[in-house]
Order: C-alpha cells, then sequence, then structure tokens
C-alpha cells in the first residue's frame, strides 16, 4: 500500500481505522490531545505521548539542553492540561547518538526536573537507547480528572464563544529568527514554552467550558479539529487575536502551547472575568461557534480570506 502521500493526519486515520474493530472498553483514543482510561465510576486517567526528533523539531546547537529537557515535558504536560486534567507523572525514553557528552545528558536532566518539581510531576520510567546519528526524546505524561471535569476536542456548540489563554505567534517568530540568524527575545518563548497546567485543571473545573485543546500547529489547523470533531463552524475575528507578530505567523504558526476553548454564550464573560481575577492574565475572546463547518475569518468584521494551513513537521 502506498502511504506517503496520506500526510499526518490522513496516517493517523488510516491507524486509527485499522485498529478500530478491538474493543476498547470504555477507553477512549486517538483523536484527542489524549486517551482517556476509567479508573472508576467518577474519575479517569489520560495518556499522551511526544516525540522530539533532532533536525525536525529541534536543532541541537540552537537549543540549550536544558531548555530541551524543559520542552520535552512542557509539550506533553501541556496535552494533559488541554484534557482539563492534573498531571500525574511522566516516562522519559532517550535515543542518543555518538557525542553526546554526560555534561550534555546532565544539562537536559536538570531542565526536565525543573518542570518537573514545578509542578509536583514524578519521572517513573522510560527506555533508553543508542542511536546512529540524531537525538531522539520521546515523553509520555498521564494525568488525571474527575469525569465530569474532561474537556473534548468534540463538544463545542454553536453559539460559544472561542477563546485562547495568551499571545500565538511567538514561537513562529522564535523558529523564524533562529533560522535566519537574528537574536531576538522571540527565540526564547520558542526554546521555553510555558504549558498552561494550572488554568487547564482550572478550566476543567468550570462546566461552561465545552470543548478545549492546547495549540501547537497553529489556530488555523487545530480549531479544524474542534470544528470537524463537533460538527460545527467558526467565525475568528482576526482584529481580536492577540499577538506580538505578522498575522501568519499568530494563526498558522507552531508550537504556541497556548489552551484553545470554546465555552457557552451566557457564562463566557463571567469565565474571563473569573479567569482574569484567579490568573491575573485575561482570556481572549477571538470569535464564535456557529453552524457550519468552516473557519470565517473577519477583520473588523469584514470577511478575508485567508490562504494558509497550519504548522506541519510531518
Ligand atoms: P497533539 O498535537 O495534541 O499531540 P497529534 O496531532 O500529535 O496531537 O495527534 C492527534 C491524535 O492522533 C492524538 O490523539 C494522538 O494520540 C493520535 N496519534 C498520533 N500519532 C499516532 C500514531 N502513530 N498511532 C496512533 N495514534 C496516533
Ligand atoms: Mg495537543
Amino acid at each position: 500500500m502506498d502511504l506517503s502521500g496520506l500526510g499526518e493526519f490522513g496516517l493517523i486515520e488510516l491507524i486509527r481505522e485499522r485498529f478500530a474493530s478491538i474493543p476498547s472498553h470504555g477507553c477512549e483514543g486517538i483523536g484527542d490531545d489524549c486517551a482517556v482510561l476509567p479508573l472508576n465510576t467518577t474519575e479517569s486517567m489520560v495518556v499522551t505521548t511526544d516525540l522530539l526528533v533532532e533536525d525536525i523539531h529541534f536543532l541541537r546547537d540552537r537549543i540549550t539542553p536544558e531548555e530541551l529537557g524543559r520542552k520535552s515535558l512542557a509539550v506533553n504536560l501541556s496535552d494533559v492540561a488541554a484534557m482539563g486534567a492534573a498531571p500525574v507523572a511522566s516516562f522519559l525514553s532517550l535515543s542518543l547518538p555518538p557525542g553526546v557528552t554526560g555534561v550534555w545528558i546532565d544539562a537536559f536532566l536538570a531542565g526536565y526536573h525543573a518542570l518537573s518539581t514545578q509542578f509536583g510531576v514524578p519521572l517513573l520510567g522510560g527506555d533508553t537507547t543508542s542511536a546512529r546519528d540524531r537525538l531522539t526524546v520521546s515523553v509520555t505524561a498521564i494525568g488525571r480528572a474527575e469525569n465530569t471535569h474532561l474537556k473534548r476536542r468534540g463538544d463545542a456548540k454553536p453559539g460559544d464563544r472561542i477563546f485562547v489563554t495568551g499571545y500565538l505567534g511567538d514561537s513562529a517568530q522564535g523558529l523564524q529568527d533562529m533560522l535566519s540568524g537574528r537574536d531576538t527575545p522571540f527565540i526564547a518563548l520558542h526554546n521555553k514554552p510555558e504549558p498552561f497546567v494550572n488554568e487547564g485543571i482550572w478550566l476543567g473545573g468550570r462546566n461552561e467550558v465545552h470543548a478545549m485543546m492546547d495549540i501547537s500547529d497553529g489556530i488555523a489547523s487545530d480549531l479544524l479539529h474542534i470544528l470537524q470533531m463537533s460538527g460545527v463552524g467558526a467565525e475568528v475575528s482576526l482584529d481580536m487575536i492577540p499577538t506580538n507578530t505578522p498575522i501568519e505567523l499568530a494563526v498558522a504558526g507552531g508550537e504556541d502551547y497556548k489552551l484553545l476553548l470554546t465555552a457557552d454564550v451566557g457564562a463566557a464573560a463571567r469565565l474571563a472575568e473569573d479567569y482574569k481575577a484567579k490568573f491575573g492574565e485575561p482570556l481572549y475572546e477571538i470569535g464564535r461557534i456557529v453552524a457550519g463547518e468552516e473557519i470565517r475569518w473577519l477583520d473588523c468584521g469584514n470577511p478575508v480570506l485567508l490562504e494558509c494551513e497550519g504548522f506541519a513537521h510531518f
């Protein structure tokens, strides 16, 4: 079978279909930020795994080992937060090419350890192997939530307001600056994403939050996942998107790791007020869910065409 033209999401769909006939015993997999495994009648565990491959996800000479260690865990904690869950543990697998020194590994672990300490997440296992050339880091994170707190991509409803938890595009700007040899503050934002762990847990406890995910590929791609899984469309106001970068990077740049959520229209203003009071930062409203199946981009109320896709590592 020729799998070459499938693209990342086509391949994931093919894998999902191939395994769909095996009973899942109440577990939910493939398609959301984490898989959901019921623990008992009221709580579930969530599980996510992410791979960081040298020269695809990072350039070893443009990110410090501390930053890489921290980021490897951060992107996984972000997926746990996106479910409204609290992180419980992580697993770390490393494949190390020749030339990776003890000093490098020590610094990598220092970064991973610092974020683990910040959120009280123990490291419970992993795997270690040598590699021919490129370094690969694979992290699995596990979280826990009451079933009524779990937030999925498929629960957006027409009328919902759409929010993001922070500025978009900084990371993509940092990547561009890094690749073009410019030294700017955006590079640190690219290398050191802050997962919205406490925010995700708090938002999980709010019934008016319907759908949630984290933004790893840009909202032009990530919001589409919410739309497809919820069977709805969206209107997004470009002029309301919080950003310090060109709008293309804000909507289609990768690795922002902010949360994207939809909330019931009747309770959205109160939610934003309470969030601001709790975290000292705004929830940024960027649009609303409507009937339909695609994103309508608006600029100061006027429809605009935006020809861009999300960021892809694949
Ligand atoms: P995220 O950006 O939130 O980490 P991805 O876009 O990487 O999510 O993955 C989307 C969904 O597809 C997730 O539920 C993930 O577990 C699943 N997935 C990705 N790759 C594979 C794979 N090789 N086999 C099975 N499931 C996969
Ligand atoms: Mg995600």
